[in-house]
């Protein structure tokens, strides 16, 4: 099969998959926006699924990104891996969502970054929600509130909501009940950060009936990566 018709077929059924989760959780499909997340692949299938129809793209390596980026124009590029400090400044060039803002030492580099580049940037505080676990990044819910409220109050920065990648070895459903929780804490405060990022291709439909607006969803489009990466 050639390439295009191995992407429209992963996503065909990534979109049926969606449409059941939502007619299950009585949410309509338009509540619920699709990341292809393309990290590994190559610019070409990035291009391919934008002539496909897909608006949101998502990466976890600065150094993949930028250039994808840079290569592949006319769609939203998401930021869902782990941030290094010396990295938040080139992130900010290119990104329009970064889903893993974790710490406030981000937000200079960020803020630093979106000023050069003149643009502005939503950011997502990603949730550990296994705390105490060598896990994959996230700030602990008790620091939700304050770094939400530092993000809000910086210059080119807009605070977008949250994320979280379920815990290995947990039942999603559980671990994004109490993402729910968090991000319903979050809306008291910020009426407007709305965005809860959450599920991926094992776990999608958990995600959807916990409330998730955004699905990070890679190798149930794009097939299996050859290499685990972050
Ligand atoms: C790779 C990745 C995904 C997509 O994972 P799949 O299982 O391929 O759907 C989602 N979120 C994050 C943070 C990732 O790194």
């Amino acid at each position: 099969m050639r390439r295009r018709e191995q992407l429209a077929a992963g996503l065909a059924a990534t979109r049926a998959r969606i449409a059941a989760a939502c007619t299950a959780a009585g949410r309509a499909p338009a509540e619920v926006a699709l990341v292809a997340v393309t990290k590994t692949w190559p610019a070409s299938d990035c291009a391919l699924l934008r002539d496909l129809g897909v608006v949101d793209l998502g990466e976890n390596r600065d150094q993949e990104a930028s250039v994808k980026a840079a290569a592949v124009p006319g769609v939203r590029w998401h930021f869902i891996g782990r941030l290094q400090s010396n990295k938040a400044r080139s992130v900010a060039g290119y990104a329009d969502v970064v889903h893993s803002v974790d710490r406030e030492a981000l937000l200079g580099p960020l803020a630093d970054g979106v000023q050069r580049a003149g643009r502005q940037v939503t950011c997502l505080v990603q949730v550990d929600l296994e705390e105490g676990a060598e896990g994959r990044g996230g700030a602990p819910a008790a620091a939700v509130p304050r770094l939400a409220e530092r993000i809000a109050t910086t210059d080119g920065l807009l605070l977008g909501g949250l994320m979280a990648v379920a815990p290995l070895g947990e039942d999603p459903a559980a671990a994004f009940a109490r993402l729910a929780e968090v991000a319903a804490a979050l809306r008291a405060d910020h009426p407007g950060a709305t965005a809860v990022s959450a599920g991926m291709s094992g776990d999608l439909e958990q995600a959807v009936a916990a409330g998730a607006t955004h699905l990070r969803v890679g190798s149930a489009i794009l097939g299996l990566r050859s290499a685990p990466t972050g």
